[in-house]
C-alpha cells in the first residue's frame, strides 16, 4: 500500500474525518521528517513507512477518544490550550495540530535543535494554532505565567510515569487533564505513580485503548485529572526528581 492509502485507511479505522489539506499537510510532515533524519536524529525509525506507522499513526490514534478528551471538554471559546511537553520533533502534538484546528497547541522541547526543526515545520505547513516553547519543563512548571494554565497536557515517550508525573502535572489547570501515551507495561508503571500523581493534585480517571492501525501492539491512554492546586514545592529541580523521584 502507498503512503496515501495507508493514510486514508488508517484514518477510517480511528473514525477521523479528514479533508484533503489535511492529509496533504500529514503527508508533508511526514516528508520533512523523513528528509531530516538523515541529518539530525528526530526518531529513532528511520524508514518512511514507519516513521507514518509507528510515530504519526500513534500520535493521531489519540482522537478516537476525541469526543471524551476534547469536545466535551470544550468552553466553547476559541482558547483551549494543550501542551505537548517533551515534543520532540513534534509528536504528537503536529499531527493533532492538524486535526484539532481550533485549539492552541503549545509543543515544549528543551533542545533547540528540536524547536529550531518545529519553527521550520510550522512555517511549511502553516500551522496558525501551534506555538513552540524552547524551555525545560521542571522550569516553566513553576512559573506562574505557565503554571497551571493548560487544559490538556500530553507526553509522548518522554520519561517513566514518576518522573513524568511531577514535570507535568503542574502546567494543568483544575479540572483539566493530563494525558500519557503508554504502552502495554503500564500496570507496573502504574503501581509505581500512583502515589505522586495523588501528592501532586492529579487523580487517575481512565486507562483508554487503542489499536494503532497496521501495529500490532495496543496504545494505552492514562488519563489523569487534575483535581486539585500542585503543592508550590513542585516541580522541583530536574537532578531531585530524578534521583528521588515522588
Ligand atoms: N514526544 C516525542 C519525543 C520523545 S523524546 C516523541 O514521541 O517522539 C523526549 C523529548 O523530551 C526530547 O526531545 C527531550 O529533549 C525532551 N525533554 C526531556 N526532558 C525534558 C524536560 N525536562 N523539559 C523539556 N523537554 C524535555
Amino acid at each position: 500500500m502507498d503512503i496515501e492509502d495507508t493514510l486514508k485507511t488508517a484514518l477510517i479505522e480511528l473514525g477521523i474525518q479528514s479533508t484533503s489539506n489535511q492529509l496533504e499537510a500529514l503527508k508533508r510532515y511526514l516528508d520533512i521528517i523523513f528528509n531530516y533524519n538523515k541529518r539530525i536524529n528526530l526518531t529513532g525509525t528511520k524508514k518512511k513507512e514507519d516513521i507514518l506507522i509507528r510515530h504519526i499513526l500513534d500520535s493521531i490514534s489519540l482522537l478516537k477518544y476525541k469526543i471524551e478528551l476534547f469536545d466535551r471538554h470544550d468552553t466553547g471559546s476559541n482558547d483551549q490550550k494543550i501542551l505537548d511537553l517533551g515534543t520532540g520533533a513534534g509528536l504528537p502534538g503536529i499531527p493533532l495540530s492538524i486535526f484539532l484546528t481550533n485549539r492552541i497547541f503549545y509543543l515544549l522541547d528543551s533542545s533547540l535543535k528540536k524547536t529550531d526543526f518545529l519553527e521550520m515545520v510550522k512555517g511549511e505547513l502553516n500551522l496558525k494554532n501551534v506555538r513552540i516553547i524552547r524551555g525545560r519543563a521542571e522550569e516553566l512548571g513553576a512559573r506562574s505565567d505557565y503554571r497551571e494554565s493548560f487544559d490538556i497536557v500530553l507526553a509522548r515517550a518522554v520519561a517513566n510515569i514518576r518522573i513524568l508525573n511531577e514535570l507535568s502535572i503542574p502546567f494543568c489547570k483544575i479540572n483539566g487533564k493530563i494525558v500519557f501515551y503508554k504502552s502495554r507495561k503500564i500496570d507496573a508503571e502504574l503501581e509505581e505513580g500512583r502515589e505522586s500523581i495523588l501528592k501532586l493534585g492529579g487523580n487517575i480517571e481512565d486507562l483508554l485503548e487503542v489499536r494503532v492501525p497496521f501495529m500490532n501492539e495496543k496504545r494505552i491512554f492514562l488519563v489523569i485529572n487534575k483535581i486539585k492546586e500542585t503543592p508550590g514545592l513542585y516541580p522541583r529541580s530536574f537532578n531531585k526528581i530524578k534521583n528521588n523521584p515522588l
